[in-house]
């Protein structure tokens, strides 16, 4: 039998709300909102529009936004649990995010002890507006210039596990191509639907976690 693992997208599936979107809208100046659209078109490159976009923050500002995420980003209902279940049964619990490390691993500081792994880009504070590097850039199973390239690191590190997956959004569609079982919230539901591939829909942890453990 396979290892398992669970793969997961980070903003707007393990938080209600996109934590990156969050800090556009409260720290960045109006441009940003051209830019994301570009990105989201397809016009831009993801890893392009995402550094685009917080270039435009003075990197000053960075304990402010660290502050401003922890008092504002919610986390879906019933995430401990859920890891306390990974755990129980040993399946390694992984995240996989076009977002940035440095508020991710803020937000999740109490849970991390839970996480196997966090791949996301890497905040730059060293120059006056924060820069972006990236880390896992696209190989041969992508196209997209993704950043983090979610099919690259599938690939590459959990060829040969059984691949849950839990994602909400359009970056979410090629990482689904490349797992078994899919968890799917807000508008990756609409997409799946229309590519016709399979997926359990979800509003919080606990809908995960029913069918899991009745899936063991
Ligand atoms: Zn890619």
């Amino acid at each position: 039998m396979l290892q398992k693992v669970f793969l997961s997208d980070f903003d707007g599936t393990i938080t209600e709300k996109d934590v990156l979107v969050s800090i556009m809208e409260h720290f960045a100046p109006q441009e940003w909102k051209e830019i994301y659209k570009e990105l989201l078109s397809g016009k831009i490159g993801i890893d392009e529009g995402i550094k685009r976009m917080f270039n435009l923050i003075p990197s000053i500002k960075k304990d402010e936004i660290i502050d401003w995420v922890l008092e504002n980003a919610k986390i879906r209902d019933g995430f401990e649990e859920f890891l306390d279940y990974l755990n129980t049964k040993e399946i390694p619990f992984v995240i996989l995010s076009g977002g940035l490390d440095f508020y991710i691993s803020q937000i999740l500081k109490p849970y991390l002890p839970k996480i196997h792994k966090i791949y996301a880009n890497k905040a730059l504070f060293d120059k006056e507006f924060i820069d972006v590097q990236f880390i896992y850039k696209c190989g041969d199973y992508c196209n997209k210039s993704c950043g983090v390239c979610k099919p690259y690191i599938i690939h590459r590190d959990f060829k040969n596990f059984y691949r849950y997956y839990a994602g909400d959004g359009i970056t979410d569609i090629l990482a689904s191509k490349h797992c078994h079982f899919i968890f799917a919230t807000s508008n990756l539901k609409l997409y799946l639907r229309k590519e016709n591939i399979d997926f359990v829909p979800f509003e919080t942890f606990y809908d995960i976690l029913r069918v899991l453990s009745k899936k063991q």
